[in-house]
């Protein structure tokens, strides 16, 4: 019931996209508009999409992940531990004390709750309602009576987690994550307080927040969150409940971070978690990118609550290094799996990028935040990409299979998984999916920002008291025509402002990270009513102002032609590569729509002529991306050689869906940085296993020549398993004559726990048993070079790969050849 409310309190509360049905017996909370986001998007539950793209992806969200998530978090004991701890704190004894698990393990369960009672607001289901509200009935249970939730203590306060410390919060600057779980219990709170009106969740939230505020602050004891999303969390509970002391937490939070007040240094270093320097006075995105992500928002969130200028000065430089120096193509953040974090400036390798689904959508919170702040459509020309790209590429088609990092490219060792042990990301997608349709609109005293396009309706209220109905009728993503209907409640005077993408104006990016290859000529144009009008832009949108009557058309139309990107010559990965991109879509080639199964051959030549086409019956209906180009092969005598071949490119979101194999979104433009399908041999047509059966052993006969021995591409190792015995069983398709092997060894000293071993040994089958090749030559261990071992013939079916590691080391292989 959002009209039984002030205007300008759901307008605030737009910012958490939920508003239905609140309570309206509830006192209104008394938060100052005036002192809040000066842009206010337009909730989702105002906005419905009928689309081709969004629409069946929300649709899945609701009928398979959501379930399927609530399912995991019951399976892995994540709500078990919530009843264990109200088991506890009732005096009763307990088999199990140690908790499970992670001591976030709390945060899936009520991401899932956040995401749940998003799709509630806009889709009734008293089942699901039900299921929600007894779940929050085993959270409230668990939690202590001043106000103290966290499972992984209460379970067995004097046995807690490992993590958690001996007493309260005392490793919070650590790994106990008390904070963090709160954050996600504060942001689910409000989402399920407006989602249904019920106070159930909204109450713990709040007996959670006063400890917090009676614990922490000025005169009482100094903290700041390890993982950062507290920050959030409680600007959210503050816009809720108006209770200021919430946002003033939050904001002491932010200042105590980095202030050398003896604080205790995290052994990852302090920039793990962003704690080298006070927030304001940081220029350079570093550390853990989640945590970064979410710090700047809730930087952005206190900047807007409290009008202080200071932290946004620090959010928008901050901002301007990862835009120009440290995202990938797909929108994707954190290049570097060391520590889940952003890499150097221009640091971005594609098979190891680790762009983890849970920075994506950071990275969209805090460009949609920085949008309502400025109202400059560069925010959301980041955002769009992320969103269309490197986000959504972090749940499957069917809603049942994740990605945590999300690589650009892959040689078929990465794959889908059902969950995780860390299970931050399945929840955060949830959450997100729910919310997609928040996005799209928002507005500013009597100015309505169309910011993304998809098929569908928006209601919008203006400040006037005018209520406007928009219609989108277009394909988007699919095609770039897009025509808006306008009917207002009544004839009034306002302005449209229509976001004219990046990509429509030669600019990937608002920066020079990247660039099209080629400007094209073909302009974006606006219309009213068949009538052009002036298309000069204001920070990225073509303002149309104008008395509107019911029934009046805006036609956007976004020429999307097949568009070739290069990157900044910095970017050492993407040298002498191209990437494809069609509208906001990126474009990978993947391995079961190209020649023999292999994409990292594939050369294509500037002279190569793409064309774009909508397959209906391919992942579920997508545009695509084919023509002619070149491929690479090794010959049985060693050299190279090149034929034309078809190619054709999906969307880089819809890769992995088929099952693992080569994927490349950074095609070769030139023969010298493509990698040759290797010759078949003995070795890269054997099925290899090895002593650690969990993990794909198909790097090490790959046919892909190491660089070095610490090439980070594709490489096979035993970590975190030290020092032990371990082998590798090779087993040729039919009886081989074999005399000789090269072991080229994986070492990554300076970065990592995996050496070359203390020593090896080769045996092979002999009938029924392993028996030692006979040989006098040396089992080598050096690195960068393969290590020959020349034996007497044997024929056999397979050869057997006896290694021992260094004591406190881990042993790896990059290739394995055999003659
Ligand atoms: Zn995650």
């Amino acid at each position: 019931m959002p009209g039984r409310r002030p205007l300008h309190i759901l307008a605030g509360l737009a910012l958490i996209v939920g508003a239905a049905r609140a309570d309206p017996a509830q006192p209104a909370p008394a938060v100052d508009p005036q002192r809040d986001y000066p842009i206010r998007p337009v909730p989702f539950t105002d906005v419905h999409l009928d689309d081709e793209f969004w629409a069946p992806r929300i649709e899945t969200n609701r009928r398979e992940t959501i379930p399927f998530a609530f399912e995991q978090c019951e399976r892995t004991g994540r709500v078990e531990n919530f009843v264990r701890a109200a088991a506890a704190l009732r005096g009763e004894p307990l088999g199990n004390r140690q908790p499970p698990g992670y001591p976030f393990d709390d945060t899936d369960v009520y991401k899932v709750i956040e995401g749940a009672s998003y799709t509630l607001s806009v889709h009734p289901d008293a089942k699901l309602e039900a299921y929600v509200d007894g779940l929050i009935a085993k959270i409230a249970a668990a939690q202590e009576s001043d106000g103290y939730l966290y499972t992984a203590r209460t379970i067995d306060p004097e046995h807690p987690h490992p993590w958690a410390g001996k007493r309260r919060w005392e490793r919070e600057r650590d790994d106990s994550h008390e904070l963090y779980d709160l954050g996600h219990l504060y942001e689910a709170a409000t989402a399920h307080y407006l989602a249904t009106g019920k106070r159930n969740l909204l109450d713990v939230a709040v007996k959670s927040a006063n400890l917090l505020v009676s614990t922490f602050g000025p005169g009482k004891r100094s903290i700041w969150p390890g993982h950062q999303i507290t920050e959030m969390g409680l600007a959210k509970l503050y816009r809720v409940t108006g209770d200021e002391r919430y946002l003033t937490l939050a904001r002491f939070m932010l200042d105590e971070r980095g202030r050398s007040d003896g604080e205790r240094t995290n052994p990852r270093g302090l920039t793990y978690n962003q704690a080298q320097a006070p927030v304001v006075d940081q220029t350079e995105a570093v550390g853990h990118a989640v945590r970064a992500t979410y710090m700047y928002s809730g930087m952005a969130d206190v900047a807007a609550l409290t009008g202080d200028a200071s932290y946004l000065k620090a959010v928008d430089t901050i901002w301007n290094n990862v835009v120009s120096k440290k995202l990938y193509i797909t929108g994707g953040i954190g290049a570097s799996g060391r520590g889940e974090a952003f890499g150097a400036n221009y640091e971005l390798p594609n098979m190891t990028a680790y762009n983890e689904t849970c920075a994506a959508v950071g990275n969209d919170f805090w460009n949609d935040r920085l949008f309502l702040l400025h109202g400059d459509a560069k925010y959301i020309d980041v955002m769009e990409r992320t969103l269309y790209n490197g986000l959504i590429s972090g749940v499957s088609l069917d809603g049942k299979r994740f990605f945590y990092p999300n690589p650009l490219e892959s040689n078929g060792q990465h794959e889908r998984s059902p969950w995780f042990g860390v299970a931050c990301c399945p929840g955060n997608i949830t959450r997100f999916l729910a919310s997609v349709p928040g996005y799209v609109y928002a507005e500013r005293g009597d100015t309505i920002y169309v910011n993304l396009f998809a098929k569908g309706t928006g209601e919008i209220a203006l400040q006037s008291g005018l209520r406007v109905k928009l219609t989108q009728d277009t394909r988007y993503p699919w095609d770039g025509a897009v025509r808006i209907t306008v009917v207002p409640s009544r004839s009034g005077t306002f302005a449209m402002k229509i976001r004219i993408p990046g990509w429509a104006r030669n600019e990937p990016l608002p920066s020079d990270l990247y660039r099209f290859e080629e400007a094209t000529e073909e302009r974006a144009s606006v219309s009213v009513n068949s009538v052009p009008v002036d298309t000069t832009l204001d920070k990225g949108y073509v303002t149309v102002r104008r008395a509107w009557r019911a029934g009046d058309v805006v036609a956007l139309l976004l020429p999307m032609p097949v568009r070739r990107i290069v990157a900044n010559a910095l970017v050492e990965a993407d040298r002498g590569r191209v990437a494809l991109q069609r509208g906001p879509i990126v474009f990978a080639a993947e391995w079961p729509d190209n020649p023999n199964g292999h994409v990292r051959n594939i050369v294509l030549p500037p002279s190569a002529r793409l064309a774009a086409e909508f397959r209906p019956d391919l992942l579920n209906g997508v545009a695509v991306i084919t023509g002619r180009a070149f491929g690479l092969s090794g010959t049985a005598d060693g050299r190279v050689v090149k034929a034309e071949q078809d190619f054709l490119a999906i969307p880089y979101s819809t890769w992995a869906n088929r099952g693992p194999g080569q994927m490349i979104v950074w095609l070769a433009a030139t023969d010298a940085v493509a990698r040759p399908t290797p010759y078949p041999t003995a070795a890269t047509t054997s099925t290899v296993t090895t002593s650690e059966a969990r993990r794909k052993p198909g790097a090490m006969i790959d046919g892909d020549e190491p660089r070095a021995s610490d090439d980070p591409t594709s490489y096979f190792d035993w970590w975190p398993r030290k020092g032990g015995s371990e082998w590798i069983e090779m087993a040729f398709q039919k009886p081989s004559h074999v005399s000789e092997v090269q072991l080229y060894w994986f070492d990554d000293t300076g970065r990592g726990e995996v050496r070359v071993p203390a020593s090896w040994r080769l045996l092979y089958r002999d009938g029924d048993t392993w028996t030692p090749v006979e040989t006098n030559a040396m089992f080598g261990v050096e690195v960068d070079r393969y290590n020959r071992v020349a034996f007497k013939p044997v024929t056999t079916t397979a050869l057997r790969f006896e290694i021992r590691a260094q004591e406190r080391f881990s042993a790896g292989v990059q290739e394995i050849k055999v003659r």
